[in-house]
């Protein structure tokens, strides 16, 4: 049941001893930051510091901001989000998403297609998309890229795709399990603890995060496919009521098809006729978010986190059905961890991806960027 290709752990101080490493993570939390404020927060010594960041203002990973000078405290510097790229790609059960993202790890690109032709298809396709888009950003030059993916979903192999993926696209490919990429990418904007992250959209699934600091590791990735619900939808393992087959966007609109609500199985067209008026279709994803709210409950009861995050689409595409989540999470179980919704929204999918694609780039700043300098957009 426990899913875990966690190779993206070395991203975020995990195993962080570079100098570069740590001023990079430093810059990416914080922003703008002094050479000062960096000796402090890094714990390197002011030598180390000042080499390091020359370094990296050499390569065009950092850049100065005199324009942001407060008193004397020196010219504060950030990674510079203009640039280099990275390319992120998220292999879902149904969509192949392919963002571009900065050194931060923000997406300024994204683009999604259907697996109709079947995901080693689309596969094939994505440097040719990746190039694409590159070129539609001049100036960029591709560094490092990332996949995630619900490997076991797909039956696809982690080392193998990112194989193919570098040598398609010539550059470092991370990959991870998207579970543990997502919560990568929220904990960074949390306080120390362990979080809970309860992920649906077509799969329904948890990831645990601890964050120490400066690092942030995540101890485990999990699937709640056959959860009981108590529904009556039969599910492929020969049970019913399982919770993917109950709650899952697909499984969703397709039950919504066949009840006549809608005239695709397309879920957003479930929501738009919710949000329209229809009672039939609004009790529908009523139900669907009294279920996801009592699961979130229980899983948070036997990890025993300090929040709980929950995200997917499932979770927060149905604004209506927020108060329902987070009133059925509350009465499920007594003196529950406090819950909020994820932020990343509809961008989770890319925005994960583009964590993931940070990996190779912060595990050694200066030897994949500067192997990069001059090279044409599109990084071959
Ligand atoms: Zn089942």
């Amino acid at each position: 049941m426990i899913i875990s290709n966690l190779t993206c752990l070395l991203i975020n101080g995990a195993v962080v001893t570079r100098s570069a490493q740590r001023i990079l993570d430093q810059a990416r939390g914080y922003g703008l930051l002094t050479t000062d404020e960096l000796v402090r927060r890094t714990g390197l010594t002011r030598s180390d510091v000042t080499s390091t960041v020359e370094a990296l203002l050499a390569t065009g990973v950092l850049r100065e901001r005199a324009d942001q000078r407060r008193g004397d405290g020196g010219t504060p510097l950030q990674i510079d989000p203009d640039r280099f790229a990275t390319i992120g790609i998220h292999l879902g059960r149904r969509l192949t998403t392919v963002g571009i993202g900065d050194l931060a790890g923000r997406v300024v690109s994204t683009r999604s297609v259907s697996h109709h032709e079947g995901v080693e298809r689309n596969l094939d396709r994505i440097t040719p998309w990746a190039h694409r888009m590159l070129a539609e950003l001049p100036g960029r030059v591709a560094v490092s890229a990332g996949v995630v993916a619900p490997w076991r979903d797909l039956g696809l192999d982690p080392d193998r795709t990112s194989a193919t993926l570098a040598s398609g696209l010539g550059l470092p490919v991370a990959a991870a399990h998207h579970l543990a990429a997502l919560a990568l990418t929220e904990t960074r904007q949390h306080s120390s603890g362990r979080t809970l992250f309860v992920y649906g959209r077509d799969t329904v699934g948890f990831a645990v995060a601890e964050d120490r600091e400066s690092s942030t590791t995540v101890t485990r990735v999990g699937r709640l496919t056959h959860v009981a619900t108590g529904s009556a939808t039969p599910c492929d393992c020969g049970r019913q009521g399982c919770l993917e087959v109950t709650v899952g966007d697909h499984a969703v609109a397709l039950r919504a098809h066949r009840d006549g609500l809608i005239t695709e199985d397309a879920i957003g067209e479930l929501y738009t006729a919710a949000i329209a008026g229809n009672f039939r279709a609004h009790a529908l994803l009523t139900q669907r978010a009294e279920t996801l709210g009592a699961v979130a409950a229980q899983v948070q009861r036997t990890v025993r986190p300090d929040r709980v995050i929950l995200a997917g689409q499932a979770f927060t595409s149905y604004r209506p059905a927020l108060e329902v989540i987070t009133r059925s999470y509350a009465s499920t179980v007594t003196d529950p961890a406090p819950v909020t919704f994820s932020r990343l929204g509809g961008g989770m999918q890319s925005s994960s991806a583009c964590t993931i694609a940070l990996g190779p780039v912060y595990a050694d700043p200066l030897a994949v960027v500067g192997d990069r300098v001059g090279q044409p957009v599109g990084g071959r």
